[in-house]
């Protein structure tokens, strides 16, 4: 084994996704040293595919679109979400740090953050992303182009090592003060204040794993997430006696795509939320709705299953033309990854896939008089968007299954993300941050709100670990 011994008031950040890259950047601008270790040979993890975007409550882009939100709106809304399992302090710090978050990565990296939509649980649109990429992409690339620019013009206060992963801290009485890491062949020790940021459990399929512990009912689904998503974090803190929290609280995402081609494939793609924020239907077998589509995430599940469970499957998602422009950058990606599938009309569809034409025609029908207000709608959708179906224009089509997507539950922390044992003290030299954190969303997370608790938690636990 080899050793470096760099100096004590280095950072060392466990974990390139947006939790470790904000925290990184935190370190950097407190003029701080920093390495950042990841196990794979990128960073990014899953952050860079999220899709849909990052809530934040008063922000300019919702100001200048004169959409009326506040912290204590989003606050309502988490808590609401989180359930009997909602934790007010760190809804708290969630939400009211999430303008600033939002301006953050606008103002320091330039990130474009200026459309905003509303995702299910959400009273007022707060969800933001921007005009080019997806918008984790847009993210993470922006923090990692800028942290490689200072790693490579002042290396002695960045260092970023890929292909390392984290299999050890290290101790010095009660006191975390290093990392041991696999590279190769070969084991590193980093001595310094850890900051935790590797992601969930999402992807921990395996007989020992969390999932096989805390639900083993989901391990037939498939997963979103990258196989790095295997509660390395987890497993890191609780040997040095942190406390894991929420840990059967598991979001599972109703809509994963299944690809024809590949329709028993473990790992899906997500349909991102916002194809149903801008109006997305989901229908049966036959052609009906069954529920409000821009619902909370568990409540949508529930539904589908319930569907799928009374052999009444697949179900679908259809877009209008409308629908499909509002998110074409999205749904033109789905469609080259043979994801989803253009129909010239509901004629085409119902001959091609034997979904009945007339409950479809029907359907839309119904939909576009409970958007009109002529009927409340059975389901109990009040915010429509781009909600006039017709059965002769184009409709985008594609097959739906729940997905794991999501861990509630991991490592607990205080709301300036030191790790905690089981009696609430303070692990002195460990922090964490991102979704390997537990507690933050209860018993639902909203979307949005993880990039959010990512960038957020993120800036926390770097300023926590510089001081
Ligand atoms: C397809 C998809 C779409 C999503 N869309 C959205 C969205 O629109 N809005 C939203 O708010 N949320 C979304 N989410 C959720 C969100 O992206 C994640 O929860 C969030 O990005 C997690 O960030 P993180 O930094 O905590 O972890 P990650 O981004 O997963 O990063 C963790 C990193 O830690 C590294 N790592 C793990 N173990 C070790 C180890 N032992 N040693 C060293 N490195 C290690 C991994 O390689 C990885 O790079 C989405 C998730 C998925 C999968």
């Amino acid at each position: 084994m080899s050793q470096t011994t760099p100096s004590s008031s280095r950072v060392i950040v466990v974990g390139g996704g947006l939790a470790g890259l904000s925290a990184a950047h935190t370190v950097l601008e407190r003029g701080g040293t920093v390495t950042v270790l990841d196990k794979k040979p990128s960073f990014g993890g899953n952050s860079v595919k999220a899709s849909s975007g990052i809530n934040g409550a008063d922000t300019p882009a919702q100001r200048a679109l004169d959409i009326k939100d506040s912290v204590k709106d989003f606050i309502a809304d988490t808590t609401i979400s989180a359930g009997d399992l909602a934790r007010p302090q760190l809804i708290e710090t969630l939400t009211s740090n999430s303008a600033p978050a939002l301006e953050w990565l606008s103002t320091s990296f330039s990130v474009d953050l200026s459309l905003v939509s509303r995702l299910g649980g959400h009273a007022i649109p707060r969800t933001h992303r921007g005009k080019g990429g997806a918008p984790g992409w847009a993210m993470t690339s922006a923090l990692i182009k800028k942290l490689e620019k200072a790693a490579a013009e002042t290396p002695e206060k960045a260092t970023l090592v890929k292909g390392a992963k984290v299999v050890g801290l290290v101790r010095e009485g009660e006191r975390v003060t290093g990392v041991e890491y696999q590279v190769g062949e070969k084991t590193e020790r980093v001595t310094g204040t850890v900051i935790l940021s590797t992601g969930g459990y999402a992807a921990d399929f395996s007989s020992t794993g969390f999932l096989s512990s805390y639900r083993p009912d989901l391990l037939e689904l498939p997963t979103t997430n990258g196989d790095h998503s295997t509660g390395d974090g987890h497993r890191l803190a609780t040997s040095v006696s942190a406390s894991l929290i929420d840990m059967d609280q598991v979001q599972v995402h109703p809509t994963g795509f299944i690809d024809p081609a590949n329709p028993d494939a473990k790992t899906k793609f997500l349909a991102a939320e916002a194809l149903r924020g801008v109006g997305g239907l989901l229908v049966d077998g036959k052609g009906r709705r069954f529920v409000n589509e821009v619902e909370r995430r568990d409540f949508v599940t529930e539904k589908m299953q319930e569907v799928i469970a009374a052999g009444d499957g697949p179900v679908r998602l259809i877009l209008n033309e409308e629908s499909y422009q509002e998110l074409k950058a999205h749904c033109d990606f789905y469609i080259s990854k043979g994801l989803m599938k253009s129909f010239a009309n509901v004629a085409e569809l119902a001959q091609t896939t034997g979904v009945s034409g007339a409950q479809l025609r029907e359907t839309f029908t119904s939909h576009g008089e409970y958007a009109s207000g002529k009927q409340p709608d059975p389901f109990g959708k009040q915010h429509f968007r781009n909600s006039t179906y017709d059965t002769e224009t184009p409709i985008y089509v594609a097959l739906m299954t729940p997905v794991v997507h999501y861990t509630m539950g991991g490592i607990s922390i205080s709301p300036t993300a030191q790790v905690l044992d089981a009696s609430g003290k303070p692990i002195a030299g460990l922090f964490a941050a991102g979704e390997v954190i537990g507690g933050v969303h209860g018993k639902n997370r909203l979307g949005g709100s993880s990039l959010l608790e990512a960038v957020v938690f993120g800036r926390v636990a770097g300023e926590s670990a510089s001081k």
